[in-house]
């Protein structure tokens, strides 16, 4: 590795702040900061563009990505990174960080209506609630990279018919457009992690590729309709809203093409939302 970077080994830094990785905030650092080059460039910052990142620890990515101009709003929960971060933030005057967590902001306040890109090597103890956040709470973002545990990118990413497929990737598909970014093995990281991380790159659908009738009707069926795999579409329905009649049921299935006795994760997006309007329709009169 380049030897001006050894300076900037994760090592060294807690060694000169006389202070240990906390496990429990997450803390993994990335070594191998050539990794970052495509992330970054899948985000395209430029001066007048906007970042957020997530963690800035000991400012090891911040410092790659704050060259390229963008104003850096970073978050940091561990206030021991301070004098390391404040260094960062006087070399760069588009860096600024934030000493909170990261989940009890909102983002798109931060930015005060204006669009932003994420960047997150996420800590896997909030993995799920800065998903949530992503897709389901902020909306001014534009692009996001996130560094995740593979599997749950994989998950993320899986198509219909395959194993892993969830409906994290059916919400996920239907907020974003997602690819696969680059593998990060664990020795990668210091402190190394229990499991090799997965870049995920997204892009905010800005309206969705399928109309749906109601958001929060669309959530709750997909979680409903995954929540006993082995079991077909309609028990799983039939356990949602036990309402339900047969005659609905087949109605449903006519209207949409779609047969109830298909398995959860045998759908498409396309096909969850004609499940969608279909329902919304069959409960609340006709669709809007
Ligand atoms: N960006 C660095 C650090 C990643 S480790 C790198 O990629 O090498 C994850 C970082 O997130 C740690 O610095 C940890 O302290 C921070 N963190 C953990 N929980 C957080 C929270 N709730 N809000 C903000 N930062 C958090």
């Amino acid at each position: 590795m380049d030897s001006g970077l050894s300076d900037f080994h994760p090592l060294h830094i807690f060694k000169s702040l006389k202070i240990k990785p906390k496990k429990s905030w997450g803390q993994s650092f990335l070594q191998n900061l050539s990794l970052l080059d495509q992330p970054l460039s899948f985000l395209g910052l430029k001066p007048g563009g906007r970042v957020l990142e997530i963690g800035a620890g000991i400012g090891n990515v911040t410092e790659r990505i704050a060259p390229y101009g963008a104003k850096v709003l970073a978050i940091e929960i561990d206030r021991r990174f301070t004098p390391i971060l404040t260094m960062i933030e006087k070399k760069y005057p588009n860096v600024q960080i934030l000493y909170q967590d990261a989940l009890s902001l909102t983002w798109d306040e931060l930015w005060q209506g204006e669009s932003y890109d994420l960047f997150g090597n996420v800590p896997y103890y909030i993995t799920g609630p800065i998903l949530e956040k992503i897709l389901l709470k902020e909306k001014n973002w534009q692009k996001a990279a996130l560094l995740l545990q593979e599997e749950v990118a994989e998950r993320i990413l899986s198509p219909p018919g395959s194993k892993s497929y969830s409906s994290l990737s059916v919400i996920a598909q239907f907020k974003a457009r997602l690819s696969r970014g680059p593998r990060v093995p664990k020795g990668c990281f210091f402190p190394p992690p229990k499991v090799d991380s997965l870049f995920l790159f997204l892009e905010r659908k800005a309206t969705p590729d399928f109309y749906v009738s109601e958001e929060n009707f669309f959530l709750r069926l997909v979680r409903g309709a995954f929540r006993e795999r082995r079991k077909t579409l309609r028990n799983n329905l039939l356990r949602l809203f036990p309402s339900l009649s047969p005659d609905i049921l087949n109605s449903i299935e006519e209207s949409t093409g779609v047969s109830l006795s298909r398995r959860p994760e045998t759908l498409s997006l396309k096909e969850y939302c004609l499940l969608e309007n279909a329902l919304f329709g069959a409960f609340y009169g006709k669709s809007l």
